[in-house]
């Protein structure tokens, strides 16, 4: 059930619209947009009778959400979300750029690169302090520590910290540090985890599962959303096909699909979505011509001693050609009015 609010209603009335849906024993999801509110309403298990509202002063219309999910999708919220973190944005106006090494290697490692990243005017610094690893015996990163290396980059250099937040266990140490909560490809349907990121009040970046479809995605969106978490940006990150020339197939066709069905960012990784650093630029480029809300990508100054994925890692001086670029190609498809011939 999604209840409409008429544009000229009033706070009170929307309050009143609130207390009504907790008093049914159901969850409300205010969405204020540009020209009206609408609530969303979670919690309940079966069908609501549209009448419970739709009289209530203020309401426009009560309608029935057909769709599985009901708060990441437009019929809610039209406008689209922007993500406001640190004083930068996700979704805005302009793209936004993740970026930094796979992993928290070193205090030394890490101030380099955050220092290159900065130096740009990128904003958004990432580096793992807890890592998803194929192999029990591969570095896992540096946990506590590498967190601590973060909150120095961003005391320092001013960025934004992304980082990943790998199990509810350790949730609370990453959200003491991170400015936005990663949640990974390997637990895009870890809902456990959905929800204890849903309950945060930071940011979460959640990444599409190899093998998980736009609706997978669109709902594990929706657990963090229900909890009450209205700031999540989608990442496209590549899917596991037949190809063999790529580590990953990036799927840049989820973009408009996204844009069609959510009011939510959606951002691609074509660093983990190629696996090679040759890769990189051209997907990146396409994915900003696609329409996506940024990037995010793996930079590291000695790739070839990295403790993972050094062979997809730009270098810096590919990191600065990126941004050029991507703004660059950004500028050219927002322009609203585009001569043709002479
Ligand atoms: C990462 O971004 O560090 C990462 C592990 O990516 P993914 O979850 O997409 O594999
Ligand atoms: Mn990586």
């Amino acid at each position: 059930m999604l209840i409409v609010m008429k544009t000229e209603a009033t706070d009170e009335q929307v309050e009143e619209v609130l207390k009504v849906i907790r008093e049914c024993g159901f969850k409300p999801h205010p969405m204020p947009g540009a020209t009206r509110t609408a609530i969303g309403i979670t919690g309940n298990s079966g069908a609501i009778d549209p009448a419970h509202f739709e009289y209530l002063p203020g309401v426009a219309e009560a309608i029935r959400v057909s769709k599985p999910y009901k708060l990441v999708g437009r019929d809610l919220k039209s406008d689209d979300t922007v993500v406001r973190v640190g004083g930068s944005e996700i979704g805005g106006d302009e793209p936004a750029i993740i970026a930094g090494p796979c992993a928290v290697e070193t205090r030394q490692q890490t101030m380099e690169i955050a220092e290159i990243v900065a130096a740009t005017g990128v904003k958004f610094f990432r580096g793992g302090a807890f890592k998803p690893r194929t192999s029990p015996y591969s570095f896992q990163g540096h946990g506590e520590e590498g967190l601590k290396i973060l909150s120095e980059a961003r005391d320092r250099f001013g960025l934004v910290i992304v980082t990943e937040v790998l199990d509810t266990e350790t949730a609370d140490l990453v959200e003491r540090h991170a400015d936005v909560l990663q949640v990974g490809a390997r637990n895009m349907q870890n809902f456990s985890l959905l929800r204890r990121v849903g309950q945060s009040r930071k940011p979460v970046m959640l990444k599409r599962g190899m093998s998980s479809t736009l609706e997978e995605l669109l709902l594990a969106a929706e657990y963090i959303m229900a909890e009450g978490n209205y700031n999540v940006i989608l990442c496209e990150r590549g899917v596991r096909t037949f190809a063999d020339h790529s580590r990953n197939t990036l799927d840049l066709s989820i973009i408009p699909a996204v844009q069609n069905r959510s009011h939510l960012p959606i951002i691609v990784d074509p660093s983990h979505g190629t696996g090679k650093r040759h890769k990189v630029m051209p997907m990146a480029r396409a994915a900003i011509a696609a329409g996506a809300d940024g990037i995010m990508v793996e930079v590291h100054n000695h790739p070839e001693l990295a403790l993972s994925d050094g062979p997809q890692a730009l270098l810096p001086h590919m990191f600065e050609q990126l941004v050029r670029e991507v703004h660059a190609i950004h500028a050219l498809i927002s322009q609203t009015e585009v001569k043709v011939g002479s």
